[in-house]
């Protein structure tokens, strides 16, 4: 049940989950075989692309260790957490619950964010904003080129650890960028994230050491608009 319900989420949190129903194309995007059908524990989605496809904007071994070791961590830290909210429940115990319930919201938009993060990210010919999106970045932030400028700008300013995010908002149909502190600070609730820049440190210092504004610019760099596109394409369905 877990499963079902963690899957389902998530692949809507991302806004896909009506798309990835009806081509199945999506939900290989996110490392799933097929719809999630329920039970067991989150887990890791493989990347879309080999660990050096990124390169020379994102070194192979960056890739392999945020992958492996970073995003792995947070799924089983979802997972753990879940557990222990399962047995205290169970226990009838809940003393742990300001903890572990900081915890959930750590690990699980860990989970979430990194899984959308390889799906910002495209290996080959740089892809552009185009349709629908293009003229909803023209409509809220001036035009794509401002709000790159608006994104990097934000991303590469984030106080210690976490990441600009572009979402859209549905109580005003609007794109908004956010500045998330750690996973799970700084958001406005009942939005989509539709690209997402992780500028902790673990995402670059290996290669960009104390340089986060080069890395934020290649970042730029590699974007798949495409895949932006149908994220925003979902969140916007009637
Ligand atoms: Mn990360």
């Amino acid at each position: 049940m877990r499963q079902e319900m963690g899957r389902r989420d998530l692949m809507r949190s991302l806004g896909i989950g009506a798309l990835a129903l009806t081509t199945g194309g999506l939900t290989a995007e996110l490392g799933c075989a097929a719809p999630p059908t329920g039970g067991g524990a989150y887990e890791l989605p493989p990347l879309p692309y080999g660990y050096d496809a990124l390169a020379p904007a994102i070194d192979e071994r960056i890739l392999r260790i945020h992958h492996q070791k970073h995003h792995a961590g947070y799924v089983r830290g979802l997972n753990a957490t879940l557990a222990a909210l399962a047995k205290a429940r169970e226990a009838g115990d809940m003393a742990a619950v300001q903890a572990l319930s900081r915890k959930l919201a750590f690990h699980g938009s860990g989970h979430v964010l990194h899984t959308l993060y390889w799906n910002s990210m495209k290996p080959g010919e740089p892809t552009k904003p185009a349709g629908a999106l293009a003229a909803a970045l023209d409509r809220d932030f001036g035009s794509p080129v401002k709000f790159l400028a608006h994104f990097a700008a934000a991303s590469k300013a984030v106080a210690g650890s976490g990441w600009g995010i572009l979402v859209h908002e549905p109580v005003g149909n609007r794109l908004l960028v956010l500045q998330v502190e750690n996973h799970e600070n700084l958001t406005i609730w009942g939005t989509t994230p539709l690209l997402v820049c992780d500028v902790w440190e673990h995402a670059y210092y290996l290669q960009y050491a104390n340089k986060r504004g080069d890395y934020v610019d290649a970042f730029c760099q590699i974007i798949d608009w495409p895949a932006v596109a149908r994220r925003y394409a979902a969140a916007t369905k009637a």
